[in-house]
């Protein structure tokens, strides 16, 4: 998963920043001001859009409002300053999915994190299944049939990126553009490698081709036992 950080406190959007790559494993990408975010959200797609209301430039409520308006539906949570609670309904109104308040805890950051981008996907709970196949995306964990699929937090992420959306191809550039921040370009030959382990890995335990691979299209999770 891909999160956008639109935070102008430098050190505050580095710490959110850390705690997301080291929690959830998610790709995070930061800028300082709402037109630069307006700017990337045109051409990157993101899972989730973390994004500071008191901005230089545009506003977060700016932000919002203009992404809605260009029909952009990535969950945004906002962050707001005490002083500020007055404008939540505001920005909620406006197209915003939650808010926090600052200072903030950055566990309970995470939670709702997880939770905003599985409702952005359509996922009501934290686990996904796919056959007998279960992903506890909380836990990060994967199991089948109860047995533990012990898998890198890459093949990890890919797994569970894929499993939002069970036989659909999913293009090497999504997949790509959604595990990894502005460097996605240099990944291109890792991820087949990712790929191509994480397809072993579900094949031995599952004794079924769960993971297919295109040619010329991309990836899908095809079936499982
Ligand atoms: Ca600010």
């Amino acid at each position: 998963m891909r999160v956008l950080v639109v935070e102008d406190e430098v050190r505050l959007a580095e710490n959110i920043a850390a705690a997301l790559r080291e929690g959830p494993g998610y790709a995070v990408d930061i800028v300082q001001n709402g037109e630069d975010a307006i700017h990337l959200c045109r051409t990157t797609s993101y899972d989730l859009i973390l994004l500071d209301l008191m901005l230089p430039r545009l506003s977060g409520h700016d932000v919002v409002t203009q992404l809605r308006a260009s029909r952009n539906g990535t969950p945004v949570l906002m962050l707001t300053a005490v002083s500020q609670t007055s404008k939540t309904i505001e920005l909620l109104d406006a197209g915003a999915d939650d808010y926090m308040t600052k200072p903030f805890d950055l566990g309970e950051l995470i939670s709702r994190t997880r939770a905003l981008i599985r409702r952005g996907k359509g996922a009501g709970e934290p686990l996904l299944t796919f056959g007998n196949l279960r992903v506890h995306t909380g836990e990060q964990s994967v199991s089948h049939n109860l047995r533990t699929v012990e898998l890198s937090p890459t093949e990890y992420r890919i797994l569970e990126y894929l499993m939002f959306r069970p036989r659909v191809v999913v293009s090497k550039r999504e997949l790509l553009e959604h595990l990894y921040d502005f460097t996605w370009e240099h990944h291109s030959n890792v991820i087949e490698a990712h790929i191509s382990n994480l397809r072993k890995k579900l094949r031995a335990v599952t004794e079924s081709e769960v993971l297919e691979t295109l040619r010329g299209r991309g990836y899908r999770l095809a079936s499982v036992s």
